[in-house]
């Protein structure tokens, strides 16, 4: 491996390529175009992607392809060749700046939530200059916003751009009152990604994993994660040759993988990149994802980003690192040094807040998918109930500017905005709770229900609009008033008064936690098809067109798009579980009955006397519990079938969840006892023992 600092975003057309390759005025006017946000003139887009062209056949490159992001959750590209024919049978490289900025690639197969009728399928890709360009597997891959030919957008960049541009602006505004001109405020991302690594061989052996990437089956092995001799382990070789693989594909597209280790359930890792952008980050992420699997398949493993691909050990998750940076290098969500600063980020602080209590649902249900209802509210994630933690001491300071009661118990000393210095919170003590859903870690907040295999772009779109409304209505307030100081220290007052039941900062996995919350009015979504339908609640559709974010059609597509694809990750479940059942599971019961009571009548003709109890006793219960499993495999079939006859997306979301759900957790059961009890030889798949400890 050359040095890091070689092949650190060599497949990237960057900034300094950009700058090195670029006329000097056609640089500064996408520079232009990237920072402001100013049209792209066509000359300039030709020059641009003359340039583009020439450094990625240099780098081997034979294709272009707009890399967008549907609202599948996953990337999508369709490779054009650089190829023109030059006549007398030869052909020349050609890529025109009309080809970089707009493509139409006919997407009529991708969700559209009747956006778009098939007949009229055509999309266009637009370029997004503000992420780089870079090559994937000989493609030139140019990152672009997906949208109908009625503008609608049909992808998550387009919104996370709109909701960073309202968040900008209205933390501009704010900052202003304080007398701070920047020039952008951008909301940055850090996204933890958890995953798990199981061998391929034994992965091809389980339809469920190939078919929806879980185990629907799986009896408990004896050992599980309780030891906890896992988390931060020394990383097993085939595991760091794999992470030694991915971070070098990672650093050649300019993704800043930082940290590895080993996660608490076996099998189970982490990865983390250093924060950036959020619109960096979302693309990193997708591209971490992506190279995940890949990078995987060459070491003979397969990458499961699935939330909970094994019952009984911990589920996957993402922890989206949140927070807010000036051009000028201010994190504003850093407790200054002056009385001031300190102010400052109070307000902040304190807008955050009242978001996260206004829009609990909206946050709940930007992490609600069929794979991660398995996970929240489960003893391990987060819970269903959003919160925020905030730790002891910050909580302290805030209830003195709401009650005027000492923060200091021992110093006697109450917290005078404006006046006095925030104490200094240890940084560590911020991080203790790993139960809270929305955790306050000392400059940034950490957003913890993420499920592994989502975007992060949900979330984030959700984050930045919330808090952009909760700053723009401050600015309002601000602006008119003659007395700022005081003005600001009544609203930061008034606003954590009205707010403060949302502050949580003890075991948020406690039933305790639920009654209580219940008593504050705080909302408890547990599955998908109970948290979804909150999207289109009044508030938040009216909290979209304010930031012009989303547009009504864009909301009620993306609503329809999200409760189908439960309900058909949910039947596609189903429908594997039956078909394992049917196909591999009863079979191997018979044969294993046929076997055993062969075994009695052969030991019986040559020991007549012998009561072969073992033999008559396994055949008596495995007989029992497999026509129980095929009874109930009966009734999930048919609960099923129904299911997939309700036309309308809410009523068969909510059938899915309340009748689906519990049938096949009853035919899991059965088939998890039958497990137990069958000889090993016999279990037609690789049981959980297998795939967890054998890689
Ligand atoms: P952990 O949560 O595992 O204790 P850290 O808190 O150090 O680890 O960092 C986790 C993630 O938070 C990293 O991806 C890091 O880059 C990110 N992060 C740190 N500062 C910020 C910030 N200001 N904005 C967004 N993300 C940040
Ligand atoms: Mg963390």
């Amino acid at each position: 491996m050359s040095s890091v600092t070689e092949i650190f975003g060599s497949m990237v057309f960057n900034d300094a390529v950009m700058q090195e390759r670029l006329p000097k005025e056609i640089y500064r006017s996408l520079k232009r175009t990237i920072e402001e946000g100013t049209p792209l003139d066509i000359t300039v887009a030709n020059s641009v992607a003359n340039a583009m062209k020439n450094w990625a056949i240099e780098k081997g490159a034979t294709h272009f392809t707009h890399w967008f992001q549907p609202m599948t959750g996953i990337t999508a590209e369709k490779h054009d060749s650089f190829i023109t024919p030059a006549g007398n049978g030869r052909v020349i490289m050609e890529f025109s700046g009309k080809e970089l900025i707009k493509g139409e690639p006919d997407g009529s197969s991708f969700p559209s939530g009747g956006l778009r009728a098939t007949c009229e399928a055509r999309g266009y890709t637009a370029w997004d200059p503000t992420s780089f360009a870079f090559i994937k597997d000989g493609s030139l891959c140019i990152p672009t916003a997906f949208c109908s030919y009625g503008g609608e957008a049909l992808d998550k960049k387009t919104p996370l751009l709109k909701s960073m541009e309202t968040l900008d602006k209205n933390c501009r505004r704010v900052l202003k009152l304080f007398g701070k001109e920047v020039k952008h405020v951008t909301p940055t991302v850090g996204s933890e990604q958890e995953y798990f690594l199981i061998d391929k061989k034994l992965y091809d052996k389980r339809e469920d994993l190939v078919f929806c990437n879980r185990t629907l089956f799986g009896a408990k092995p004896p050992k599980g994660q309780e030891l906890e001799d896992h988390y931060f382990g020394a990383i097993k070789p085939r595991v760091n040759a794999f992470m030694k693989d991915l971070d070098e594909e990672l650093w050649k597209l300019g993704v800043l993988s930082k940290t590895k280790h080993n996660e608490v359930a076996p099998a189970q890792h982490e990865m983390a990149p250093v924060f950036t952008t959020t619109n960096l980050a979302t693309d990193h992420n997708q591209l971490t994802m992506e190279m995940m699997k890949k990078v995987a398949l060459r070491h003979g493993l397969v990458c499961i980003l699935h939330e909970k691909p094994f019952e009984g050990v911990n589920g996957s998750g993402k922890h989206n690192n949140w927070s807010l940076s000036t051009d000028t290098g201010e994190n504003l969500l850093e407790p200054g040094n002056t009385p001031e600063d300190n102010a400052q980020f109070l307000l902040f602080l304190t807008a955050v807040i009242k978001a996260v209590d206004e829009y609990q649902d909206l946050l709940r249900l930007s992490v609600a998918y069929a794979g991660n209802d398995h996970r929240l509210g489960a003893n391990e994630a987060p819970p269903a109930i959003i919160s925020i933690f905030l730790g002891d001491e910050l909580t302290e300071v805030l209830n003195s500017i709401t009650e005027g009661k000492p923060y200091d118990k021992k110093a006697k000393q109450v917290m005078k905005l404006g006046v006095d210095v925030l104490p200094a919170f240890p940084k560590d003590n911020t991080d203790r709770n790993r139960t809270s859903p929305f955790a306050f870690t000392g400059n940034k907040f950490e957003f913890r229900s993420l499920g592994a295999s989502m975007s992060i772009a949900c979330p984030n779109i959700m984050l930045n609009t919330i808090v952009a409304d909760s700053l723009s209505f401050f600015a309002d307030e601000l602006e008119k008033a003659d007395d700022f100081n005081k003005a600001l220290n009544a609203l930061i007052k008034k606003t954590l008064q009205e707010h403060k039941r949302i502050i949580f900062n003890g075991d948020g996995y406690s039933q305790e936690w639920v009654e209580e919350a219940e008593r504050r009015g705080l909302s408890n979504l547990k599955t998908t098809s109970d948290a979804m339908p909150h999207f289109l609640d009044k508030k938040n559709v009216e909290l979209f067109l304010r930031h012009k974010v989303h547009t009504v059609p864009e909301m009620e597509a993306r609503y329809e798009i999200q409760m189908e694809e439960y309900s058909k990750v949910l039947s596609i479940e189903a429908k594997t579980m039956v078909d394992m059942v049917n196909k591999e599971i009863i079979p191997a019961v018979v044969k294993y009955m046929e076997k055993t009571a062969e075994s009695a009548l052969k030991v019986k003709s040559v020991l007549p006397a012998l009561s072969c109890t073992t033999q008559v006793n396994l055949v008596h219960k495995v007989s029992v519990l497999s026509d129980e499993l095929a009874a109930l495999t009966q009734t999930l079939s048919e609960i099923t079938g129904e299911a997939l006859g309700i036309k309308d997306v809410t009523e068969a979301a909510v059938f899915f969840t309340k009748k689906v759900v519990p049938a096949m957790d009853n035919v899991r059961e059965k088939a998890d006892q039958l497990e137990l009890v069958i000889g090993k030889d016999f279990w037609p798949f690789p049981t959980y023992g297998d795939l967890l400890f054998k890689i």
